[in-house]
């Protein structure tokens, strides 16, 4: 059994971490800000968030696992998306759209199309920002209260992890600074993008 290390890390703006192997709580403002390990799939909060394409019919990666372990409504509900919300265009990069989730746990699935690194590179960085924030004032305008995000671009769109995990947890910190919303959850696909999660979100809050 692996030893379990438990540490409570205190600082003056009244955020608290809760380090336990890989799995991590930061309040902020009585929201609650989790890392941790695993498959997105399976997690059971409100919603979750797919790393899609612009045609929101399905992928590779996170997107491929969420459309099998959803089943076949999915794509037929984004096809609805496609039609009737977004006049047959693709979905645009930085934006996000929801659907039920289907066979899954989480009730729902707030789908956004994260940038690929190339060209203009702080553009793109500008537009990663966007994939969360959106994501998030979707929950809100939803009245959902936990959602879980994988790391959006560092797989097939090759976005830097370290840069990547620096705007999503400066993104997600900012969002949950002052207002009441519940529970994120960042769900990591491997212990290294934990480890690199952990210290962009560390350098902020502790
Ligand atoms: P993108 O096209 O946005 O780069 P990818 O799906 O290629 O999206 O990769 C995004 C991240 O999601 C990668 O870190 C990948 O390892 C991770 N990932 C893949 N499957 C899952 C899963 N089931 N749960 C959580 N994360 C996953």
């Amino acid at each position: 059994k692996p030893k379990k290390i438990k540490q409570i890390i205190s600082s003056a703006n009244g955020l608290h971490v809760n380090k336990e192997e890989q799995l991590m709580e930061v309040t902020i403002h009585h929201n609650s800000m989790i890392l941790m390990t695993g498959d997105i799939t399976k997690q059971e909060t409100d919603a979750i968030v797919n790393a899609a394409n612009g045609t929101l019919m399905g992928g590779g990666g996170v997107d491929g696992a969420i459309h099998s372990a959803a089943g076949k409504e999915l794509v037929e509900a984004c096809k609805q998306i496609r039609q009737n919300e977004l006049n047959g265009d693709r979905l645009r990069t930085g934006e996000a759209v929801i659907t039920k989730g289907y066979e899954m746990p989480a009730k729902y699935v707030i789908h956004t199309v994260g940038p690929v690194w190339s060209g203009d590179k702080e553009k793109k960085q500008t537009l990663l920002a966007n994939c969360y924030e959106n994501a998030l004032k979707l929950a809100v305008d939803n009245d959902l209260a936990s959602i879980s995000f994988p790391s959006i671009s560092t797989g097939v769109y090759h976005f830097p992890v370290d840069t990547a995990a620096q705007i999503a947890m400066q993104t997600i910190v900012d969002f949950l600074q002052g207002r009441s919303f519940g529970k994120v959850v960042m769900v990591l696909y491997s212990e290294k993008d934990y480890d690199t999660y952990r210290k962009a979100l560390l350098a902020i809050v502790a």
